[in-house]
């Protein structure tokens, strides 16, 4: 895959590309369908592409969570599950992995990340304690609300604009942060939310500098700093890209620093871990690991396991390795920017810069002549699908759900439709074929109308809710 297409001969001179750090062994046929299919479709998927058949899809970018290729090393590990009841040799293989590339002490392993937050909300929170966090993410902060707290956004305000290329979108605005401390009172503060390159803000990477001053912020309090480490790898890449004093240092040293200014992280393994199911959660105090240790034998398993399978463990513990490898995230970035540099290059409204795993369309900008409460995120992914089969998710106002307190919805400023790449699964020319939908969709944007919701489920609504189309 070459980061740069060369497009006239005397440009090709000098021309050094890279490619992926891997070749293909198996590969899984794809299922083209005809519009006439694809508009019955969406139509049983009531308008939301998380209804939609995978079987009805052609190039499935709903997610990167659990869509990864696993390599054959890891395939060859599956076949070494232990699969004891208790202390499976799988387990301690992925406790040293965990220690060596994230240098936490403790690890309870969990069937996914929700699993895993909603043991540290339920250790944690207490009923009204405040939550800060770097934008929202819907499941971290749902467990952190159903544990009693109350979750402040203390992200940069350059995050919830799609257009400004800060290189670190993700940061927390320490002042933010600090008044929140002094407004409410350390004591009420459960504890600092971290997450890694911020997926509702579109994968914005946190920096080194940034989370260095968190630290000593939150020292000063007395507050402790939890990490969402679920896309770390991906954020140390940025950092290795971006931050001054990190060019020469290999992407595993900077996880490692990172993480050792925070004092404990959850994981979706689902993601950076290059595996399709598992998670974890890790911290440096003994006491706490106890309270957890405690808490995981009642939601997710013994503690030796989590939910997961030994051999899921195995693979997981294999995929660690891989993930932080330089070659494998220079290739799994470099293809998402390959895709954002050709919708960028045809003047289509993206988020900028383009983040880690995925490239998210500025609906806004897209469909300006649809209100936010017509839900113009939600059309866009319908109308990729009906165009060439390819599926995406809405990440704006149905995403964003409803206040608590007042019932009504929440209407978060950045309204985008996210398109997700997967670690290892699709080639160069699927992006060439996304890019080119996604322009058709683009020049036929004016007759596009908006949606009206007829189902709302109460949680996570994005997952289920049903819409049909405005005449
Ligand atoms: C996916 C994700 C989670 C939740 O993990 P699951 O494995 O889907 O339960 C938490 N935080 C972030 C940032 C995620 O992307």
């Amino acid at each position: 895959m070459s980061e740069h297409k060369f497009r006239t001969m005397g440009e090709q001179a000098g021309r050094r590309s890279w490619a992926e750090p891997w070749k293909i062994k198996m590969v899984e046929p794809l299922r083209m369908t005809t519009r006439a299919e694809r508009e019955q479709a969406i139509l049983e998927a009531g308008y939301n592409t998380f209804l939609l058949r995978s079987a009805d899809v052609y190039i499935d970018l709903l997610t990167d969570s659990g869509t990864s290729a696993m390599s054959d090393r890891q395939w060859a590990g599956m076949m070494l599950g232990d699969e004891a009841y208790a202390g499976s040799v799988n387990y301690y293989h992925l406790e040293e992995a965990v220690q060596e590339f994230y240098g936490y002490k403790y690890l309870v392993p969990t069937h996914q990340g929700r699993g895993a937050e909603h043991l540290i909300s339920q250790a944690v929170v207490k009923k009204g304690q405040y939550v800060p966090g770097n934008m929202y993410f819907t499941t971290t902060r749902l467990h952190q609300e159903m544990a009693g707290g109350i979750f402040v956004d203390v992200i940069i305000d350059e995050a919830h604009d799609p257009q400004n290329l800060h290189p670190f979108k993700g940061n927390i605005d320490l002042v933010k942060l600090e008044n929140l401390f002094k407004e409410k009172g350390a004591s009420n503060i459960a504890y600092v939310s971290l997450a890694g390159t911020v997926n509702m803000a579109g994968g914005q990477p946190v920096s080194m500098a940034n989370v260095k001053d968190v630290r000593a912020l939150c020292d000063r309090y007395g507050v402790k700093l939890y990490l969402d480490a679920t896309r770390m790898v991906e954020n140390s890449y940025f950092i290795q890209q971006r931050e001054e004093g990190y060019g020469d240092k290999p992407v595993a040293d900077i996880l490692r620093e990172f993480c050792s200014y925070t004092d404990g992280a959850w994981m979706s393994g689902k993601k950076d871990h290059l595996v399709n199911i598992g998670g974890w959660l890790a911290v440096n105090d003994w006491d706490l690991f106890e309270e957890l240790r405690n808490l995981v034998v009642v939601y997710e398993g013994l503690h030796t396991y989590g939910g997961m399978a030994g051999r899921d463990m195995e693979a997981m513990a294999i995929g660690i390795r891989e993930s932080v490898s330089d070659d494998h995230i220079r290739a799994r970035i470099g293809q998402v920017l390959y895709l954002g540099q050709l919708l960028t290059d045809w003047g289509i409204p993206i988020v900028q810069p383009v983040g880690g795993h995925a490239i998210f369309l500025d609906a806004r900008r897209f469909y300006p002549h649809i209100p936010q409460d017509e839900f113009p995120s939600q059309m866009l992914a319908a109308q990729l699908y009906l165009d060439s089969g390819i599926r995406s998710m809405e990440r704006g106002i149905v995403s964003a759900g409803r206040d608590p307190q007042t019932g009504d919805h929440r209407r978060p400023k950045l309204e985008l439709t996210r398109l997700t790449i997967p670690r290892r699964v699709y080639t160069e020319a699927h992006m060439d074929v996304v890019a080119e939908s996604i322009n058709e969709v683009y020049q036929k944007r004016e007759q596009t109308k908006g949606l009206k919701m007829v189902y709302e489920p109460q949680y996570l609504r994005f997952f289920q809710a049903r819409f049909e189309p405005i005449q």
